[in-house]
């Protein structure tokens, strides 16, 4: 079963989320190898995707925000675009477009940053917005200050949360067929920096990154994780072989009900709005290239069909007004 356990290092400043997705994970690339029309990733998409989906579940539960969190990547190469959405309520979904070869050992470089043209971008857009809100949006490089390409994942999201909350962070990702797990270790900020006094803390803060003896000592036990482990250990395990010596503190873990869970955002009122903004020249064009329109969700594989009488109700005007009567009552 999927789980997110979080933790505190008592008395330090200092926090931890471990997660293991493992159901909502498999039901993700069953449903992309079920789907005729792309089929199952090739084993380093896949494995890139499923570092996607846990760090995206670490950061959705490590903020507190009521909304989705989008965890994109735009590629360069023949990995175009990857994309994991996590909703409040930890309902997960996740997709990549891939055109042309990828090699078995592909690195994500070669997946996605070919001329460092490569981009990550975390989005959060709140359930509810005022009007005019437009959704918040960070975008970080795939390549470190040097201009030398990053190879890792947690790499880019590591730099990403330095440069927007100004927090050291430590992320450890894995995921194969079966799981995709992963570990974040993050410095509290300063205490008092929920006073009054918000620059001056921002920058005692900005003082404090990369100096903290409590965070870096744990931040290298966490970085000693290896892949097979964090693929195979359980929780309780993990957090024992590589914290024994620390004093921590568990919160309740998210498992059962409201673990993470796959679950897709789609709809076919959705669907009618992106059809709706086709125009009606150009979803009448595909009607009488092809009889219908037939829209895939990407994510979950369902498809929505729309045929012409359905195609035309979407451009009828939406006043509620009552079509006039044909004289049956
Ligand atoms: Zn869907």
């Amino acid at each position: 079963m999927s789980e997110v356990h979080k933790f505190l290092f008592d008395g330090l400043p200092v926090r931890g989320v471990l997660v293991r997705l493992t159901d909502a994970w498999v039901e993700i690339l069953r449903r992309r190898a079920s789907s005729g029309a792309s089929g199952a990733y090739p084993l380093p998409v896949q494995n890139l995707l499923g570092e996607m989906v846990a760090a995206a579940t670490l950061m959705q539960s490590n903020i507190k925000f009521n909304g989705s969190l989008i965890l994109q990547v735009f590629g360069d190469g023949p990995v175009k675009l990857a994309v994991v959405e996590v909703q409040p309520n930890f309902g997960v979904r996740a997709t990549a477009t891939v055109l042309g070869e990828v090699a078995i050992d592909a690195t994500l470089s070669a997946m996605v940053n070919v001329n460092n043209d490569g981009k990550c971008a975390i989005t959060l857009d709140p359930l509810t917005r005022f009007p005019g809100q437009q959704p918040y949006q960070g975008v970080v490089p795939l390549f470190d200050d040097e201009h030398e390409k990053l190879e890792k994942l947690s790499a880019v999201l590591e730099h990403y949360m330095l440069q927007s909350e100004q927090l050291d962070t430590t992320l450890v990702l894995a995921a194969d067929g079966e799981v995709a797990a992963g570990l974040l270790i993050q410095r509290l900020p300063m205490a008092g920096s929920g006073n009054l006094a918000g620059s001056m803390v921002s920058q005692e803060n900005e003082d404090e990154i990369g100096v903290n003896e409590h965070y870096n000592r744990i931040a290298i036990l966490a970085s000693t994780l290896k892949r097979e482990e964090l693929l195979t250990l359980d929780v309780d395990t993990i957090l024992r072989r590589l914290f024994w010596e620390e004093s921590i503190t568990r919160f309740e873990p998210l498992t059962g009900d409201v673990a993470p869970h796959f679950s897709c955002t789609c709809s076919r009122e959705r669907v009618s709005a992106m059809i709706l903004g086709l125009g009606v020249a150009e979803a009448e064009s595909i009607i009488a290239e092809r009889g219908d329109i037939e829209v895939g969700c990407e994510f979950c594989g369902i498809k929505y069909n729309f045929d012409p009488i359905d195609a035309a109700q979407i451009f009828l005007p939406q006043e509620g007004v009552v079509p006039p009567s044909t004289g049956v009552q």
